[in-house]
């Protein structure tokens, strides 16, 4: 399969399982590129990301075995699907459905939407919604953002829980443009929780990074459309351990 890193957050018993598919997007701000593994294990990523040059793409990749191999004794009370884009895995379901039966664990999956997969054995979908409009979403990715709107509600229908993300970019993916992100998503449920991240800069692009003042002005935009908002700024501190790298 395409998992490529695992890594083990103690505290909160949550293992970040990273794959590393050819994603269906092209974000031109896609941290993956920059930085393999898991955030969890850099003190400073924000300080970190912003010299460091493109990395190579991972060079070994687990099987299913393996992956159970590595995770025997583990207490996993939430497992993350992560990295490119885990849905784009065609076993990503049956791992899903071993970590239920096996962990009892709650999964959680990290999607972009453009592409899905079967939700049986996912709790929540965290769903991260680039842009909007549609000349901003092309710009910045690459691809028209019409099939994941329409697979965001797919979704919503389908599977436990939901929520959105969306990175603030300043004079790009602006405040506005994150208001309108939160109005379609107030269109499906305004009670859906909606995570506004603070853009930081990689090398190669020309956005400077968001501070907690825009990010602010964004979510008071997007509370006035949901009910629940929640933002990452770049200020934020780790709570708990320092996780560890299991692969
Ligand atoms: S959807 Fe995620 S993994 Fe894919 S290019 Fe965009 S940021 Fe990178």
């Amino acid at each position: 399969m395409k998992v490529y890193h695992i890594a083990y957050e103690p505290t909160y018993k949550s293992l970040d399982i990273h794959f590393w598919t050819e994603c269906n997007l092209g974000c031109r701000g896609c941290y993956t590129r920059y930085e393999l593994y898991d955030f969890g294990l850099i003190d400073d990523p924000v300080g970190q990301l912003a010299t460091k040059p493109q990395e190579a793409s991972p060079g070994r990749f687990l099987s299913f075995d393996e992956v159970m191999a590595f995770l025997e004794g583990l207490e996993i009370k939430y497992a993350i699907f992560m990295g490119t884009e885990a849905a784009l895995d065609p076993e990503l379901p049956k791992l899903a459905r071993v970590l239920h039966e096996k962990f009892h664990s709650y999964n959680i999956i990290l999607t972009n939407g453009l592409k899905l997969t079967d939700m049986e054995h996912i709790d929540e979908v965290i769903l991260s919604i680039k842009a909007y409009s549609e000349d901003i979403h092309r710009d910045y990715t690459g691809r028209s953002n019409k099939k994941i709107l329409e697979n965001f509600r797919k979704i919503y229908n389908s599977v436990k829980k939901m929520q959105a993300e969306t990175v603030l970019i300043p004079d790009y993916i602006d405040a506005r443009e994150v208001e309108r992100v939160a109005k379609f998503v107030a269109s499906v449920d305004k009670n859906i929780t909606f995570r506004i991240d603070a853009y930081f800069p990689v090398v190669d692009c020309p956005w400077r990074a968001a501070t907690k003042e825009e990010v602010a002005e964004a979510a008071k935009l997007a509370k006035k459309h949901l009910n629940n908002v929640t933002c990452l700024t770049l200020d934020m501190q780790r709570i708990g351990e320092k996780a560890v790298r299991i692969f």
